[in-house]
């Protein structure tokens, strides 16, 4: 799998016909049936929840008239082939991933990779220039320092955390032809922030190509939707209190995606203090300020790579998002938090946040378009 540990909860859970994108970890309800009905549309929603991608919950849907249900069938097979495809070669859970091989490769020899790995490989690197470095997916000796650290409930020493931080960078890969090559033994990779985003576009373009009037591609609350429910409406998002249960926001989206990143979520635990699975790269330490970020964008890619981003950054990485990308981030934890959103943002949910946590000072964020 891509990410951490297996979630067995979601962070999406369908209400009705809402699409719930949870800032806080929810159970997922499925309420959908495969082939119900709309009452006053001819449209059928073809729904399939494959188990076992990339560690966490999927629910796949295809809109289509009465006549189209077969078309839909397949569509959703192709979607989750795609999904399971770019796991089997992306994951470094998978002992046999190509990121996997690349990882265990010495310097000098070249990895000959699939034209998707190198697709993810280049936008992550573009990506870390965007954030000037604040996405690396060259940053896993560090992500393999503090699970150390986790299991063996013990900190690491300043002397290590900067020889993972030393060890691999971009500076260390070289893409030559199809393939990739190290010019250090040391040099790792992990696309688990961005390759879930991409595989929801996958497969989000398989369900689209079978000729759908909608599409919803839902992978551990992680969504990408395109077209109208079986109601022939807007898929409608709903966005949870990360401090409790409440919805406190919802709107519709006619196509898009919406990635939640929750950096406390997926922990390791030292000394009885929790530290989240993202990790600031430029210090080497495990990111403090953010809870949950949630981010809107065209493609699933780039929502998913902004929000890890922007768990490093904080709100000031807002002024950063390019055209397109609209975010809004509780910081803080339930005590005292503060929440951020782009202007868009603000716009798109209708109301701006109020949450069940102390609220702090809140600060509506205009973003730098220039
Ligand atoms: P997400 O859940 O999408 O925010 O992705 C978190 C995953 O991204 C982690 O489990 C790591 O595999 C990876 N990761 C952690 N920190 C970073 C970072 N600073 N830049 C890029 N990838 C990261
Ligand atoms: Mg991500």
């Amino acid at each position: 799998m891509l990410n951490d540990e297996s979630n067995p909860n979601s962070k999406t859970a369908w209400v009705g016909r809402a699409v719930v994108v949870a800032l806080a970890v929810v159970t997922l309800i499925a309420l959908w049936k495969t082939g119900g009905t709309g009452p006053e549309s001819s449209l059928v929603a073809v729904v399939r929840t494959p188990v076992g991608i990339m560690g966490t919950t999927c629910t796949l849907v295809a809109v289509v008239p009465q006549g189209r249900v077969s078309a839909a069938q397949q569509g959703l097979e192709d979607a989750e082939r795609a999904l399971r495809q770019v796991d089997a070669l992306m994951s470094t859970y998978i002992d046999g991933s190509e990121v996997s091989i690349v990882n265990r490769s010495e310097a000098g020899v070249t990895v000959s990779l699939s034209p998707s790995t190198l697709a993810v490989v280049a936008a992550g690197r573009e990506f870390s220039r965007a954030t000037a470095g604040a996405f690396d997916p060259t940053c896993r000796p560090l992500l393999d320092l503090w699970r150390r650290a986790g299991m063996n409930n013990q900190m690491p020493h300043d002397e290590e955390r900067i020889l993972a931080r030393e060890a691999s960078s971009w500076a260390d890969f070289e893409v030559v032809n199809d393939g990739l090559r190290k010019t250090r033994d040391s040099a790792r990779l992990d696309l688990g922030g961005v390759a879930k985003g991409y595989g929801i576009d996958r497969a989000f373009a398989a369900v689209e190509a079978a000729g759908c009037e909608g599409v919803l591609v839902d992978v551990g609350g992680d969504v990408r939707v395109g077209g109208v429910d079986d109601r022939g409406e807007k898929w409608k998002v709903v966005v949870r209190d990360p401090f409790g249960t409440s919805v406190f926001s919802s709107f519709e989206l006619g196509s898009g995606s919406v990635c939640t990143s929750g950096s406390y979520e997926r922990f390791v635990e030292i000394d009885g203090v929790r530290f989240s699975h993202i990790i600031d790269p430029r210090t080497g330490f495990p990111v403090r300020q953010s809870p949950s970020v949630t981010v809107f964008a065209d493609e699933a890619m780039s929502a998913d790579a902004w929000a890890t981003a922007l768990s490093v950054l904080g709100p000031e990485g807002l002024a950063d998002l390019p055209s397109g990308v609209e975010a809004l981030i509780v910081a803080g934890d339930a005590s005292n938090c503060t929440v951020h959103a782009t202007a868009a943002m603000e716009s798109l949910l209708g109301v701006f946040p109020r949450l069940s946590c102390n609220q702090g000072v809140t600060t509506p964020f205009l973003k730098d378009e220039g």
